[in-house]
């Protein structure tokens, strides 16, 4: 099949469908191109149960994310908040403290420095976020170390360095030795300081949508209609100033402009001809994608809730490090739903699925009793293991990336535009920033296209 368009879009993950919803309201003709057999990208619902979806990639939403919240509203849809009611498991330290609220029970030392720490991330972070973070103030210093560094200097005792790494790789999915400190304070301030990203109530793991996330790209993709096209990976760029042909399959497309809308790595395992420029490559080649497996695991109800308890669970030794109840609105069945990151993914990734399943529930018996062995259904989801996504939450920037070559993050390269969570200066790495990025790239491609029909009417 051979076809002609204005724009092609690379991607239809929240950031593809974005773009090209946008482009498509300004008149312009698009077809997305996507690889996977599914719309969504790194957003996926999959039955737990028959008739039960549930979230097996990103899933909360929160406030400040006024763009991904906007769109929900705009497509329909809608939130309910994540359970929250009870009390919090926390073991950090070697000590297990039941709370409610936002900070464990910890030795007075440990909390004091966990504190000063955030304190000095935050104001770290809000004046690395204000403009591009290769341009700020620190940024060489920052960016000439890990984010372990930089919690070895501002951190004193162990809890306290445990409680950042179980944070780093919560958020992360990635532990602190692998991304530069200038990354770390650039996505802290981007979702406007650590609470925003660790908090549920108030935070980014606040709400759920109704019938899963993916619900928002399903829905763009129906809008878009016969412009989505599936099973469609994009091998091969061809492009010169102003002009392009696409190989997709056994798809070929000629366009006058592309959106290339897919995660850094899988960017650049498109050929490009001629090859981007240096700078742009060795960007792609220093963002690496952090590593989850996600699992949710359904009871006949939420035992947990009738003892007291909110389902949400955090420790600094559990391989399951980070754990919430995922039950859906109308609370049944009771689903649980926890998290492998960094590391913990590397080890686990490497077990049979019998014992990896076994080590999910050895940790949530550890947490919340017995009752947690018995379950009904149990789905899990290896995130580096998909071809198109080869990794989650997001990719990192690793030391000395955003400074030598961060410049070329979203600089357009000819009549190619980048999007994609990464790409955004607003919730990197969320749905949010996802949301962004399609934003910008089609208001690129749009100046371009009009700026272009303006000389050739002159
Ligand atoms: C387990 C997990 C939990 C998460 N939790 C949250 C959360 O709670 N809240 C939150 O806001 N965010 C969360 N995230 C992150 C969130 O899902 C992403 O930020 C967001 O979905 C990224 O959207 P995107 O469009 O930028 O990229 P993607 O969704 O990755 O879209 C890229 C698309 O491009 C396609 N593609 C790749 N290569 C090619 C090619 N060569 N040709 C054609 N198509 C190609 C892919 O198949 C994909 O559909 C989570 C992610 C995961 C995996």
């Amino acid at each position: 099949m051979s076809e002609s368009t204005d724009v092609v879009v690379v991607g239809a993950g929240v950031a593809g469908l974005v773009a090209a919803r946008e482009l498509v309201r300004a008149g312009k003709e698009v077809l997305v191109l996507e690889a996977r057999k599914r719309v969504g990208g790194r957003l996926l619902s999959e039955d737990l149960l028959e008739g039960v979806p549930i979230e097996m990639g990103g899933q909360w939403v929160g406030p400040g994310q006024d763009r991904v919240l906007g769109l929900i509203a705009e497509l329909g849809l809608s939130t309910f908040p994540t359970y929250v009611a009870g009390q919090n498991i926390g073991e950090f330290g070697g000590t297990r403290s039941i709370y409610t609220g936002r900070i464990p029970k910890l030795n007075p030392l440990a909390l004091a420095d966990i504190g000063q720490a955030q304190l000095r991330l935050d104001r770290v972070a809000r004046a690395v976020a204000e403009r591009d973070p290769w341009l700020a103030r620190h940024a060489d210093q920052l960016d000439g170390q890990t984010f372990a560094t930089w919690m070895r200097r501002h951190t004193y005792t162990p809890t306290g360095r445990a409680f950042l790494r179980m944070v780093t790789e919560a958020v992360f999915a990635a532990e602190p030795e692998d991304m530069s400190a200038l990354w770390a304070a650039f996505y802290v301030g981007a979702a406007g300081g650590l609470d925003a990203l660790i908090d549920t109530e108030g935070g980014a793991q606040q709400d759920r949508v109704v019938g899963g996330s993916q619900r928002i790209a399903l829905t763009l993709a129906e809008q878009l209609g016969e412009r989505v096209l599936l099973d469609a990976p994009v091998t091969e760029l061809t492009w010169s100033d102003g002009e392009l042909h696409v190989s997709a399959g056994r798809t070929e497309v000629s366009a006058r402009r592309a959106v290339i809308a897919v995660p850094p790595p899988l960017a650049s395992r498109i050929r490009y001809l001629p090859g981007l420029p240096g700078g742009r490559d060795q960007l792609v080649q220093r963002m690496p994608m952090g590593r989850v497996i996600k699992i949710n695991v359904a009871y006949s109800e939420p035992f947990w809730r009738a003892r007291g308890f909110s389902g949400q669970a955090n420790s600094d030794r559990r391989p399951l490090g980070t754990v919430f109840d995922n039950t859906p609105q109308d609370g049944a069945p009771g689903v649980l739903v926890g998290f492998f990151e960094g590391k913990h993914a590397d080890a686990m990734s490497r077990l049979t699925p019998a014992a990896r399943r076994a080590q999910v529930l050895n940790d949530l018996v550890g947490y919340f009793g017995p009752a947690a062995a018995e379950p009904i259904a149990y789905l899990e989801r290896d995130w580096a293991e998909e071809e198109y996504s080869r990794g989650c939450y997001g990719a990192f920037a690793t030391p000395s990336t955003l400074t030598r070559f961060g410049s070329a993050l979203r600089a357009p390269i000819g009549p190619l535009h980048w999007a994609g969570t990464e790409t955004a200066t607003r919730w990197a790495g969320y749905i949010d920033g996802a949301v962004e990025s399609g934003e910008r790239a089609a208001r690129e491609v749009l100046a371009a296209l009009e700026g272009r029909n303006r000389a050739a009417v002159d």
